[in-house]
């Protein structure tokens, strides 16, 4: 486990078991009566269609677990509870959770239904997730806020007005000094009184890759001036009484409680002169940014990790209001935040195969001896190995290895000029690869390809160079003996992962068992892909042709193995992903029958029969785009 650091990233979620396996405790510290889950023998059930009551899912697999969720919302809750409590704090704090996250259906309608009994609501930042907002929030409390960001036109704002008609708490938060007059206009043709907020540019900045939205050039929010003039705007159509929230996001990942408690401050002194001006203000929403410590380090001095916990970011910011409200003599606001990665990355775990690993292959030559070898070099290339001979006699071995790479260099220049044939030209890379195996210069990294596609599935490692923590979810209870990289299944070498938590360049892997190609029996080699529940899902892309994995939604249970699987997703198949690209598959179906029954099994002799043919095509339109295994491979069924 420490070579991994997983106590450090994964607690108290995720940890080692005594069978060298991923457990996991849905729950959090507290077990509530159950057993911890072996992530393998989910992944089991999930994937294999022989065992009983295996599912026969395709890999990668997303493993949902809502009680991480419920925990996380809990949590979260509880902190900004006791710092209420501890701190004298004359107001509550009510979060909203920004589906932009991870808008899958089932993520939100959990957060809305574990969110229920502290008013728990949704934040939305364009026209189809205010849709879903709206429509999950009908099943959750009534105060629960609906805070609507984004940018906005007359159809967004229409539809932010016709949610409070349907009695949703929405709050319309002015992102462009413009949406003003469209919230204006539109509330009194439609006869809404509108919640409105502002969001505030803050001058407080946030260094880290992700502060870029902070700061005075920010790319959001309203400047001083811009609100002066939205105050007076309502003020001049009577609707100085709606201004109610202050909202501002200085970025994710804030890294220190110093930095968060300053935009915290600056953003309460914003809000006592609205109250001042007389605004009617009730929230101040502090937007998202309380950060995951994805390496396990707990350093504010990494965009992968930050300083504080729970408890310390809840208490800095509600210290931060507290005390700026006291000197200015305003009543304490609610306190809102719109923390998404905090609730949800650590809910789901992304499961993928090594299928295979570079094998690594002795030195050969393939000339019967060195003699012979030797007279079929020119001159030139026969002087660089006697150079090279004459300093591994003299134990030169820095010289040896130049004198072996220029020997290389003049044979590939020989051979692309006609003068080498391809056997010495191999055996000169064999020879070259001996003398650094000999001298311990060989790179013992080894390539293990992946059944992923990181473009789909891990997108911030490709766009953001984020990292992730990556283990194998089993076999940890074996030292691993290689190191490794990862390469994906797309046709682009930025499809693979070659950094790791920890500044590692390779990350330490167990040996594969069995063959060394996609045999699907035994020896599987399955990692997993942590924390990584919040914008990889909503972010990936189709590179490749390559969908989304299959899911399956796992709660803790009394069962025998503690677990029940509630839900069972296969990802998206060939015909699924053609279509996002406007082909019909049913239309390339039909193409491709018709020209099995001109040039099938008549014309080439052919043992499959038409319908043989028709019914391997259709399946190719049905299956997953990622590998499957050869034993499932129809020829061979
Ligand atoms: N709110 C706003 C306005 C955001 O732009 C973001 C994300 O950048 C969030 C909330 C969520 O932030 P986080 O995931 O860091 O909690």
């Amino acid at each position: 486990a420490s070579l991994y650091r997983i106590d450090g990233w994964g607690a108290p979620y995720f940890a080692v078991n005594g069978s060298g396996n991923i457990s996991v405790r849905p729950h959090g510290t507290e077990t509530l009566g159950h057993q911890e889950i072996d992530l393998l023998k989910i992944v089991k059930k999930a994937s294999d269609p022989k065992s009983v009551g295996g599912l026969g899912l395709q890999l990668p697999l997303v493993v949902r677990f809502p009680d991480v969720l419920k925990n996380r919302l809990q949590s979260l809750q509880f902190a900004f509870d006791f710092a209420v409590r501890s701190l004298d704090y004359q107001a509550h704090y009510q979060g909203v959770y920004p589906v932009k996250c991870n808008q899958d259906r089932f993520v939100v309608e959990d957060i809305v239904k574990f969110g229920s009994p502290f008013r728990f609501g949704l934040e939305a930042g364009s026209k189809p997730e205010l849709l879903l907002a709206m429509s999950c929030l009908c099943k959750g409390n009534p105060e629960a806020l609906l805070v609507c960001n984004g940018f906005k036109d007359c159809e967004y704002i229409t539809l932010a007005l016709v949610a409070r008609k349907l009695a949703i708490n929405t709050v319309i938060v002015l992102e462009q000094e413009e949406e003003i007059d469209l919230v204006i206009n539109l509330s009194k043709k439609l006869s809404v009184r509108p919640v409105i907020g502002v969001r505030a540019k803050l001058r407080t900045k946030h260094s880290g890759h992700f502060g870029s939205t902070s700061g005075e050039k920010g790319k959001f929010g309203l400047t001083t001036t811009q609100i002066l003039r939205v105050v007076r705007k309502l003020d001049q159509a009577g609707m100085l009484d709606c201004l109610q929230l202050l909202h501002f996001h200085i970025g994710s990942q804030i890294p220190s409680t110093v930095l968060l408690a300053d935009g915290v401050g600056e953003a309460a002194q914003i809000y006592c002169e609205l109250v001042r001006l007389g605004a009617q203000m009730k929230v101040i929403d502090i937007g998202g940014g309380l950060g995951i410590d994805y390496d396990g380090s707990k350093s504010s001095d990494s965009d992968i990790s930050v300083g504080y916990d729970l408890q310390e970011y809840a208490a800095a910011v509600v210290r931060a209001v507290r005390i700026v409200c006291d000197r200015k003599s305003v009543k304490h606001p609610i306190i809102c935040s719109e923390s998404g990665r905090a609730i949800v990355s650590h809910h789901s775990v992304l499961i993928f195969e090594a299928v295979s690993a570079s094998a690594y292959e002795a030195p050969v030559l393939s000339s019967p001896g060195l003699q012979q070898f030797m007279e079929s070099l020119t001159e030139d290339a026969r002087a660089d190995y006697g150079n090279l001979y004459s300093a591994a006699m003299r134990g030169e071995y820095e010289t040896c290895l130049l004198h072996a790479d220029q020997l290389k260099q003049r044979c590939i220049e020989q051979f692309k000029e006609g003068i080498l044939g391809i056997e010495q030209l191999a055996d000169v890379d064999g020879l070259c690869d001996m003398v650094s195996k000999a001298l311990g210069a060989s790179d013992p990294v080894r390539t293990y390809h992946v059944n992923l596609s990181i473009f789909t599935s891990i997108p911030d490692f490709w766009g953001i160079g984020q990292l992730f923590p990556i283990v194998p979810i089993h076999r940890l209870d074996q030292r691993p003996g290689m190191r490794g990289i990862l390469s994906d299944l797309t046709c682009d070498s930025d499809g693979k992962i070659d950094k790791f938590i920890g500044g590692e360049s390779s990350l330490p892997l167990h040996e594969l068992e069995g063959e060394r190609s996609v045999s699907g029996s035994g020896g599987r080699y399955f990692l997993g892909m942590f924390l990584g529940g919040a914008y990889e899902e909503a972010i990936g892309g189709l590179h490749n042709l390559f969908g989304g994995p299959s899911v399956v939604r796992v709660s803790q249970s009394d069962g025998p193995h503690g677990f029940a699987v509630t839900r069972a997703m296969p990802g998206p198949s060939c015909g699924d992903v053609l279509r996002v690209m406007q082909h019909e598959p049913e239309l390339m179906f039909e193409t491709l029958r018709h020209r099995a029954e001109e040039y099938g099994s008549g014309q080439y002799n052919d043992p499959m029969g038409n319908d043989a043919l028709a019914s391997r095509l259709a399946q190719s339109f049905h299956n997953m785009p990622y590998l499957v295994a050869t034993s499932s491979c129809a020829l061979n069924a």
